[in-house]
């Protein structure tokens, strides 16, 4: 601390000439409280891929749970060993079945996964839950909601529960989630759940990562079909009503009817497999064995008329130019004369004082410039 004579020196503004403004004196400060602070073990270095990878493939839950934060991380040092994890996990993947899982808020999602997840485990089955959440890009909060929310499964041994990842665009999000289906696998998870909620673009990028896409639905009051986007419905494998009990029932039923009429108007989907409608309930377990024989039944046909490998292989080619998009996406935004620039031309475009295309084509054209030579 200083002492009294050189306090005016430091701090010129407690000098008599200067009216309304005095800086304190600060007062001594404590010693630190923990006087074992010193001795607490640093923090433990970074794993090496092999250790990670011969984790995984031990099946250790905490390593893969560290690997997985290493795939979600924004840090260069972090997604390096990420993608070395991932590339040695890759020759044992595959080996599951992945069923994206959608329906808005409210719908019943976390309830009926934690039933599904319970016939899934007593059939001797490992299953790995995760999430896309479209809303933490925009508003860093989510819907799908941070908190455990699927009681019966998280204590189960056999399950690994991840919520979504948060940082990053939407493509990035979901790029992260498929990466880390690679590890699930690779760590004997041969039941893997996407879950999402049907609000938004996310349904897409899930379907993009799984064999079966399950779409869940309420009996509503009045026409069932509003509100519907028909792009889900397309995507759909399979649609079912859940809250089908009670004096639910019949508006459930009655819900099944619409869907199904609907269902008949669209084409035949590339599988060759009609999607179906069902009804159950999650909350009070009805019907679950029904809902699942369905998908038995889907991944039956389709492994067997082609479609499966068909699928996989199309969403591989889908991965690898959204990688590329989104690796050209962030060198160019990362470019500190791209950012400069953006900034003046952003300004110029607000006040209508240019073009947009016009910008558009100066900053790219000195991204390219700057790039090639
Ligand atoms: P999510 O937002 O889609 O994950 O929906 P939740 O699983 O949190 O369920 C929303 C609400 O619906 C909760 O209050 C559940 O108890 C209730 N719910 C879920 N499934 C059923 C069901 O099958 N029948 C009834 N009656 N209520 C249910």
């Amino acid at each position: 601390m200083e002492n009294q004579a050189d306090w005016h020196t430091i701090h010129p503004e407690n000098d008599p000439h200067w009216k309304g403004l005095t800086v304190n004196q600060g007062i001594q400060q404590p010693p630190n409280v923990n006087p074992y602070a010193h001795l607490r073990p640093k923090r433990k270095p970074l794993p090496t891929a092999g250790e990670l990878v011969e984790g995984i493939l031990k099946g250790d839950t905490t390593t893969l749970a560290r690997a997985v934060t290493l795939v979600e991380s924004m840090q260069h040092a972090h997604q390096a060993i990420a993608q070395e994890v991932i590339e040695k996990c890759l020759p044992h993947s595959g080996h599951s079945q992945r069923i994206g899982i959608t329906g808005v808020p409210g719908a019943g999602k976390s309830t009926s996964i934690d039933e599904f997840g319970m016939h899934i485990l007593k059939q001797g089955h490992k299953l790995a839950v995760l999430a896309i959440d479209p809303s933490s890009e925009r508003t860093k909060g989510s819907i799908l909601g941070d908190k455990t929310r699927m009681e019966k499964l998280s204590v189960q041994q056999d399950a690994f529960i991840r919520p979504s990842p948060s940082a990053g665009s939407l493509g990035g999000v979901a790029r992260k989630t498929r990466e880390t289906i690679v590890l699930c696998e690779a760590a004997g998870y041969d039941r893997i759940f996407v879950e999402t909620v049907g609000v938004g673009q996310s349904e897409t990028a899930v379907h993009s990562m799984v064999d079966f896409f399950l779409l869940i639905q309420l009996a509503g009051t009045g026409d069932e079909l509003q509100g519907i986007k028909r792009g889900i419905m397309e995507m759909a494998d399979g649609i079912v009503i859940n809250k089908c009990d009670g004096d639910n029932v019949e508006r459930a039923k009655l819900a099944q009817a619409q869907f199904r009429n609907a269902l008949m108007l669209f084409p035949t989907p590339a599988s060759g497999w009609t999607p179906e409608v069902l009804c159950y309930s999650g909350y009070y377990g009805l019907n679950i064995d029904m809902v699942w024989d369905m998908i038995d039944r889907y991944f039956d046909f389709v492994k067997l008329n082609g479609y499966f490998e068909q699928r996989r292989n199309e969403q591989n080619r889908y991965w690898m130019y959204e990688t590329i998009n989104e690796q050209l996406r962030d060198h160019f935004y990362n470019n500190p004369a791209v950012e400069q620039m953006l900034k003046e031309k952003e300004r110029l475009v607000l006040d209508n004082r240019l073009s947009s295309f016009i910008a558009a084509r100066d900053v790219t054209e000195l991204y390219f410039k700057n790039d090639l030579t």
